[in-house]
């Protein structure tokens, strides 16, 4: 590859979030040769209408693999905490902090912290809690300090309270969207089973590997649609108006105060597909 390899750092609530909020981003850091890493805060281990625990969880952590295969990237994590209890206290914020500096990311992203799931307003305020705190030597003491902070953007989301998504960097992903698609479908115990169920259309889903692949694109696409549609101004100032009009599938993020805060040229190098 060209130039530096940046690190990046994809912090979900569950097995499943940092593929869905930011899974075509991922596989075209991947594709350039990056370093990018997929956590979950929680292992998963309570989303089913008929398992749990360890049995689920260990199901949950085999689905990240493949998905993460399917992705390219390096790593796929699982923290052993209970899904549904995520608490953002100082034990979790410690454990955060020490995760995030063995890294040493050039780019961390997670969830806003006003979301419908406790888990994902837990973690996004986690990482919120975290930022500075990377930088203090006093605290987690044991674990060497990042010499400056990353750049911290916040997945997309449709909550407006108190305050709406900003979308401040919008990536193009028609051309991985199959792939963003295939790591969905490793997902099995959450895309066919309880997902569908939570939202009463089990009945929906068919029964072979090809044909439930095929529904899954159905359910999914249009909303991976959303954030181009809605951000359709963003493409085309990034990618020019042919380019910006024609993409038909975005991710879109916003920058967190609470980290560096990237300028033009600090987007350029963190986004080296935007050319
Ligand atoms: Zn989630």
């Amino acid at each position: 590859m060209n130039g530096e390899r940046l690190r990046v750092l994809v912090i979900g609530a569950h097995p499943d979030d940092p593929d869905i909020c930011c899974g075509g981003t991922a596989v075209l850091w991947a594709a350039a040769g990056h370093v990018v890493k997929f956590v979950s805060t929680t292992s998963g281990d309570t989303g089913h209408q008929a398992i749990g625990g360890i049995e689920l969880a260990r199901r949950r952590q085999a689905e990240a693999q493949a998905s993460a295969k399917v992705a390219g990237i390096a790593e796929y994590q699982l923290l052993d905490n209970h899904t549904g209890e995520l608490e953002p206290n100082v034990a979790n914020r410690r454990a955060l902090i020490r995760l995030i500096r063995e890294f040493s990311p050039d780019l961390v992203l997670s969830h806003r912290p006003n979301d419908y799931h406790p888990d994902h307003r837990a973690t996004g305020q986690l990482v919120m809690d975290s930022s500075y705190i990377l930088t203090v030597p006093n605290m987690v003491a044991l674990t060497d300090i990042l010499p400056r902070q990353p750049v911290i953007l916040s997945f997309s989301d449709t909550f407006t309270r108190p305050c709406p998504f900003q979308a401040d960097v919008v990536v193009g992903i028609d051309e991985v969207i199959e792939r963003k698609l295939d790591m969905v479908n490793c997902h099995v115990s959450q895309v066919y089973e309880w997902l569908p169920f939570n939202q009463g259309k089990l009945g929906e889903v068919p029964a072979g590997d090809a044909d439930r692949r095929r529904w899954l694109a159905g359910e999914y696409r249009a909303r991976f649609e959303l954030a181009a549609t809605r951000y359709r101004e963003k493409l085309v100032e990034r990618y020019g108006e042919k380019r910006g009009q024609a993409f038909r599938f975005a991710e879109a993020f916003e920058v967190s105060e609470y980290g560096a805060r990237p300028d033009e040229k600090a987007i350029r190098r963190l986004f080296p597909f935007f050319g």
